[in-house]
């Protein structure tokens, strides 16, 4: 998803720890878009040349790049995604909105529901709570229905053969294949993102070869089927071999405690000073360190699961986003405390009309979610060059009450 471009910034550092992005898919069989058909291209056709040796040499059987390159080829637009990730940093609320909003709550709720005994039982094993999993697999494929839909052998050849972090993506593309050499699954079933992340959870092929696990038992570990069953065990395996521990939430919005943030003092302690929890009901046990990640936005106390979480992938907006999506997802309120209105004086429901005030002016934005994104702004500097305004591309109080 364009939204979760920050969660690649750690990726290099993350060692092959599961990592998401640019996941723009629909259907998880149909062949890819256009966007992402591949072309040809010499220079690449020499570098898998190449490469096929020095997989060989690794231990991967002709017969498997045979079938595996088959399909394969340069894909444009995935150096383009790569290329791109420089983007802004996004706020918490601005975060939340894309990857947890209430639209996604609500698909998740029946999501969680129907997965509920599969879920209670990965919970039992790894000691993850059933709903921190769902928040996961919500936040990295919208609960299944956005997987991606590149072959992960065209995206990581061709970032490999790109070069930039080529030796990383040559490994991925490398354990791609002994993936594919196990029999675990087919080159045309495995597709995803356009950094080679695939299935319900969004694993690259290292994080899979490590920690993926057979749950339902039928002696594949199949992270790619309709069924999210081996995927959820897997997020639940790696976070367990991450170091979460069980009985403990992962956090919590907090209220009455106003000093001490980034402070890790015992829940008790916390508790002392005046801290309850948001939403009712007692603090857990153990330690606890306050977090206030955004200005005006809810007080965090989490536990030292919230690192774990950020194993997944290095984000405290990511780690948040799951666990208050899981939370949402098992009937939980959403945060008590608002973000507030904006740098530019605007809270998120006031973005959000003002964005559909430019789409009834006839400035497309697509649909409104209260994220200031290029595609508003570009929609303001047309308005306001069409309005004879000082064109800022910014909205505004004033610019709002024009829309209305
Ligand atoms: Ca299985």
């Amino acid at each position: 998803m364009a939204t979760r471009r920050d969660m690649m910034r750690g990726m290099a550092a993350m060692g092959g720890a599961a990592v998401l992005a640019g996941c723009n898919a629909s259907a998880q069989t149909a062949a890819p878009s256009s966007r992402f058909r591949a072309v040809p291209n010499a220079g690449y056709d020499a570098w898998v040349a190449a490469y096929r040796g020095r997989a060989q040499a690794r231990g991967i059987p002709a017969g498997v790049l045979d079938a595996a390159f088959r399909e394969a080829g340069f894909v444009p637009e995935v150096v383009r995604l790569d290329r791109n990730q420089a983007e802004r940093r996004r706020s918490l609320e601005d975060y939340l909105a894309l990857t947890a909003n209430e639209a996604k709550v609500a698909r998740g709720r029946p999501a969680f529901r129907r997965m509920a005994s599969t879920l209670s039982a990965i919970e039992g094993r790894y000691g993850v709570p059933a709903r921190t999993i769902a928040g996961l697999w919500g936040v990295e494929s919208d609960f299944g229905t956005k997987r991606g839909e590149i072959p992960v052998i065209s995206a990581l050849s061709t970032l490999a053969f790109d070069g930039r972090r080529g030796a990383y993506f040559e490994s991925e593309l490398t354990n791609a294949l002994r993936i594919l050499a196990a029999g675990d699954t087919t080159a045309a079933r495995m597709r995803g993102s356009w950094a080679g992340a695939s299935g319900h959870t969004q694993f690259m092929p290292s994080s899979y070869l490590e920690r993926a696990v057979d749950f339902d038992g039928d002696g594949r570990r199949d992270i790619w089927a309709d069924d999210p069953t081996d995927a959820l065990a897997s997020a639940a395996n790696f976070l367990a071999r991450a170091g979460w521990r069980r009985g403990l939430p992962w956090g919590l919005e907090v209220t009455g405690v106003s000093g001490g943030v980034g402070q890790t003092r015992a829940m008790s302690a916390w508790a002392a000073a005046g801290a309850r929890p948001a939403q009712g009901g007692s603090l857990p046990g153990g330690s606890g360190t306050l977090l206030r990640p955004q200005a005006g936005g809810p007080l965090l106390l989490v536990t030292p699961n919230f690192r774990v979480l950020r194993r997944y992938n290095p984000s405290d907006s990511y780690a948040i986003a799951v666990g208050h999506l899981g939370d949402r997802v098992a009937g939980q309120g959403n945060f008590v405390a608002g973000f507030g209105a904006d740098a530019t004086g605007l809270t998120i429901d006031q973005r959000r009309t003002l964005q559909a005030g430019l789409n009834r002016a006839g400035y497309d934005v697509g649909t409104p979610d209260g994220v200031i994104g290029a595609k508003t702004t570009a929609a303001i500097e047309a308005f306001q060059r069409d309005r004879g305004l000082a064109v800022t591309g910014l909205p505004s109080p004033d610019l709002l009450a024009a829309l209305r």
